[in-house]
């Protein structure tokens, strides 16, 4: 929690503004009962108008005086409080964007968010709170007594009583509660968890019918977390009506010994009625401080949470000094590489070692789960290699900068992700200034341009949020234009043809062959046609290359290429 504290040093001045006004209102509000008791002592008790009139008058000045420091106080510590959580939010935000995709696995998709928002909220609630209640309390609640003290030093003797009882009373609560708000943020991750799942699903959980029971899973943990706030809110809000049990017995003691004492002449009317409001005071400032201390908890919950996201070091960093390529394009080489993703048992790729260079096309086949992808996700240093290395134009990755690594490679991935925007923005995302030429002739050779004439509004048509009214085909065909745009010394292709019919996929091809002449070109796919007249065909099994050459060569000698051929084409073709 304190080390969220940092957050603070912008607002300084702002800060001790805030404690300025408070301080003025907390004396303001101590000051009026005792000119309260002046007036009644002084005033309506000997029927002194004119008394009544000018220091009623004064009283009434100080009430406005203080309304006005409360209201700045509360602007100010809004200011204050409001700047803080946008601070932290903008700050846990950049440190995400830094993060690999290893971090991401690490704390979850669904996780991060509700870090990002709900915890932020809770730590800026506490703030805007606290910031008024940690100063105003004390001093309401010392000033107090001490001002009860000066008025009638027997009469004080029912605060000793009191203020103990309220405080056991309210510190057990206190103790059953803790607990209950520190699980509250774990259960809101999980509901986040159940519903973003299920945003992201429907389709699949329609298809499946499992609408029952994903409804059921989702009121399983919303029924948890309401469970939970319930239990909570009934302990607060038994700590109501206790509280004001309390303080009108307290009130109907002072008014019952305070009789005692005023009609012994030991005691003045306008000093009970002032006591009366310093007790008032003091016990409320008792329950504002144990109202904080309930919310502490649960706020440093959240703080360590979000300091969990701030603490992650990124594994992957940017070397001190970024090693220059030195004008080399285009060349790849992976060198006796092993990678095996945290916590599994078996690496997904080993003893990798291969060199592609311009103007040659690279295939990659085998198996699902053969390690086709983690390969290629090692060149765009996604993931950094257990051993070995992967050089790119003759430079190892990890001592380039990320940036100038990722602006030498076209990546299409294998789940072709676009954003809300429109077709050309969504091209131009790959290359900022792309002029209307450069996109239109991207897509004419992704073989997108056809169906975005189609479109009702050509290149301006809007895709929608994950690109869901295209088919998986058209989106492939975008976000492969979206590399082909950066005109990069290095395309990967990750199973990017999967979705297209033959007739295009073999278009595409030709018309990418042609255009990427000067580049290096990696694909990987899973149909033999693809692959078929690639320079260099690497077979991957478990990880393993089981073979490398031209179809040919293979035919002759890799097994597991023969078997992937033989169940894919017919006698014939294979001849
Ligand atoms: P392919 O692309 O050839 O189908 P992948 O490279 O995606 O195969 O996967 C290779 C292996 O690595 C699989 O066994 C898979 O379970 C594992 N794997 C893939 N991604 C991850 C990940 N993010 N975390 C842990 N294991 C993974
Ligand atoms: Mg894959």
């Amino acid at each position: 929690m304190y080390r969220l504290f940092r957050f603070f040093r912008p607002y300084t001045l702002n800060l001790s503004w805030v404690i300025v006004f408070l301080f003025a209102q907390s004396i303001a509000e101590l000051y009026l009962p005792t000119l309260m008791a002046d007036v009644v002592n002084n005033g309506m008790m000997k029927g002194d108008t004119g008394y009544i009139w000018k220091y009623g008058s004064y009283m009434l000045l100080v009430a406005l005086g203080s309304s006005f420091c409360s209201i700045v106080g509360s602007y100010l510590s809004s200011i204050v409080g409001m700047g803080f959580g946008k601070d932290v939010r903008d700050k846990v935000f950049s440190r995400v964007e830094s993060y690999s995709l290893q971090e991401f696995d690490k704390i979850g998709t669904a996780s991060l968010i509700t870090r990002t928002t709900n915890d932020i909220t809770q730590v800026q609630t506490l703030v805007v709170m606290g910031l008024r209640f940690m100063v105003y309390a004390p001093i309401m609640c010392v000033g107090g007594i001490i001002m009860a003290f000066s008025k009638d030093k027997r009469l004080t003797l029912i605060l000793a009583v009191v203020l103990p009882v309220m405080l056991i009373l309210i510190g057990s609560l206190a103790g059953v509660i803790v607990p209950l708000f520190k699980a509250m943020q774990v259960k809101l991750d999980k509901v986040n968890l159940v519903l973003r799942e299920n945003l992201t699903g429907i389709r699949v959980i329609r298809a499946f019918n499992r609408l029952r029971s994903e409804n059921e899973r989702f009121r399983k943990a919303n029924r948890d977390l309401t469970d939970n706030s319930i239990k909570v809110n009934k302990i607060m809000a038994s700590i109501q009506p206790a509280m004001i049990i309390i303080m009108n017995l307290t009130s109907i003691s002072i008014i019952w010994f305070g009789g005692h004492r005023i009609s012994q002449n030991v005691m003045q009317v306008g000093d009970m009625m002032a006591f009366l409001q310093y007790a008032m005071q003091v016990m409320f400032s008792i329950i504002m401080v144990t109202i904080m201390f309930v919310m502490v908890p649960r706020a440093q919950a959240s703080a360590t949470r979000i300091n969990e996201v701030l603490d992650v070091e990124p594994v992957i960093c940017d070397p001190p000094r970024g090693r220059e390529s030195g004008g080399r394009v285009g060349h790849v080489e992976f060198r006796d590489v092993t990678f095996s993703y945290p916590g599994a048992e078996l690496p997904a790729v080993r003893n990798i070692s291969f060199a592609a260079h311009p103007g040659e096309v690279t295939a990659i086949i085998g198996g699902t789960g053969s390690g086709k992808s983690t390969l290629i996700n090692l060149i765009p240093r996604f993931y950094d290699v257990e051993s070995g290395c992967v050089l790119v134009d003759g430079v190892d990755v990890r001592q380039m900068a990320q940036k100038e690594l990722r602006a030498k490679i076209g990546f299409v991935p294998q789940t072709p992700i676009l954003f809300s925007g429109t077709v050309a923005e969504n091209i131009r995302y790959g290359k900022d200034d792309a002029t209307d030429e450069e996109i239109s002739h991207a897509a004419e050779i992704a073989q997108a341009s056809e169906f975005i004439a189609a479109m009702k509004n050509g290149y301006e048509s809007l895709i929608s949020q994950g690109g869901t009214n295209l088919s998986g085909g058209q989106k492939q065909r975008l976000s492969i234009a979206r590399a082909l745009v950066r005109r990069p010394g290095i395309y990967i292709l990750d199973d990017s043809f999967s979705a297209l019919d033959f007739k295009t996929d073999a278009r595409l091809r030709a018309a990418l062959k042609k255009e990427t002449t000067a580049s290096t070109l990696i694909i990987v796919a899973q149909r033999v046609g693809t692959v078929m007249d690639a320079d260099r065909i690497i077979v991957l099994d478990e990880g393993r290359i089981v073979g490398i050459g031209k179809h040919k060569e293979l035919m002759g000698t890799c097994v597991v290429y023969r078997e992937i051929v033989s169940s894919q084409l017919s006698e014939e073709e294979i001849a």
